[in-house]
């Protein structure tokens, strides 16, 4: 297996076109055309995580964090980004980040914090808009089912829970082929009218590519007529948090023990008690603050995320409990629900976890 191919899982899972504006995710050292050694799973890709690959025989890192984020104009040595770009390039570890395009999927980053706390009816609590796009295309009526299913197979037509979906009207196609043509009906230079189906089908535009080829593949037509339009519409399950239920309302002391023990936490940063239950829960693995005033509006009792600076615990307005339980604590799992995903990809192959905590911050109790 190459790297290559691990690298095309991954973006079946988070496609790179979902990440943010700001990031830098993708492939960011290496050779996706060498050989895949083994894989070694991090939040961050620090100079003893790219160690621990070494001695563990993995010369793919994968992390959330990408190592290099902002630019970089010097590979001297001098701090701990450079450190590691000059030693995943002199032992041949390919570093691969996987950030804001995973915290943007309901089941991301934030799908898996939601699933540690029991959050039921998980929605995505900020959904991105522009990421729907609409296929109209015509096709002679006995050839419809084949190129539906052929869109469908590529992910064309989902809507919620609902697979296959389309809608098909009936009307009469006209062409005359030109010199050179040799038309699947009817006679080059005369004028065909053919009875066809407008096929109307909304996908995600992540994978326009895959389907258009099938598109092309399966439709008789040597030139195949379609359009594409982009949709206002926010797509459902991407975006950034989450939004969830607890199956039982719990008192504000217990969801946070809850939450100490879950994410095995030291300490929990908090706005203070409003000595009521807390039934909706808002996530946001990560610096989350942005969302705040989100999950005010969806109605949150309360909202886990990390990174709150000391004015923002403020915007809770005493109408939700604002918890910061720490950047590292938020993002621990991502881990996991890496392994998983790679284990069930390549079960036959070495899909390793860091015993490295990459965590920077320390508490002092
Ligand atoms: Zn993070």
């Amino acid at each position: 297996m190459k790297i290559k191919d691990v690298i095309s899982a991954l973006e079946s899972l988070a496609p790179l076109s979902l990440q943010e504006s700001y990031d830098n995710a993708g492939l960011i050292t290496g050779d996706e055309n060498a050989e895949c050694t083994g894989i070694l799973i991090s939040l961050d890709a620090t100079e003893n995580v790219i160690a621990e690959a070494i001695t563990k025989k993995c010369n793919l890192v994968i992390s959330h964090h990408p190592i290099i984020f902002s630019g970089l104009k010097k590979i001297t040595g001098k701090n701990y980004v450079q450190k590691a770009i000059i030693q995943s390039i002199k032992s041949d570890v390919a570093l691969y980040a996987i950030h804001t395009n995973l915290d943007n999927l309901l089941n991301g980053v934030n799908g898996k914090i939601a699933g540690l706390i029991g959050l039921k009816s998980t929605v995505v609590l900020a959904p991105k808009e522009s990421q729907l796009k609409k296929l109209f295309t015509f096709v002679p009526v006995a050839d419809a089912e084949k190129v539906r299913a052929a869109i469908f197979d590529a992910g064309g037509g989902h809507i919620g829970n609902y697979k296959e979906c389309s809608f098909n009207t009936e009307g009469t196609g006209t062409f005359k082929g030109g010199a050179g043509t040799n038309p699947y009906v009817g006679k080059p230079g005369e004028l065909h009218r053919e009875k066809e189906l407008r096929i109307e089908v909304i996908f995600p535009a992540w994978l326009e590519g895959r389907i258009i080829k099938n598109l092309i593949v399966a439709h008789p037509y040597e030139e195949v007529a379609y359009d594409i339009i982009r949709l206002d519409n926010s797509a459902g399950d991407i975006g950034s948090g989450i939004i969830g239920e607890l199956a039982e309302p719990m008192a504000e002391k217990d969801f946070l023990q809850l939450l100490k023990v879950r994410f095995g936490l030291q300490v929990i940063r908090h706005t203070k008690l409003l000595n009521q239950k807390i039934c909706r829960v808002a996530v946001c693995g990560g610096a989350g603050s942005f969302l705040i005033s989100s999950a005010l509006a969806a109605g949150a009792d309360a909202f886990i995320t990390s990174d709150i600076k000391y004015h923002e615990f403020f915007d809770a307005n005493d109408k939700m409990v604002l918890a910061d339980i720490g950047h590292y604590e938020s993002e621990q799992f991502t881990i996991n629900l890496l392994q998983e995903f790679l284990e069930q990809k390549f079960p036959t192959f070495a899909v390793l976890k860091t015993e490295e905590i990459t965590n920077p911050v320390n508490y002092f109790l």
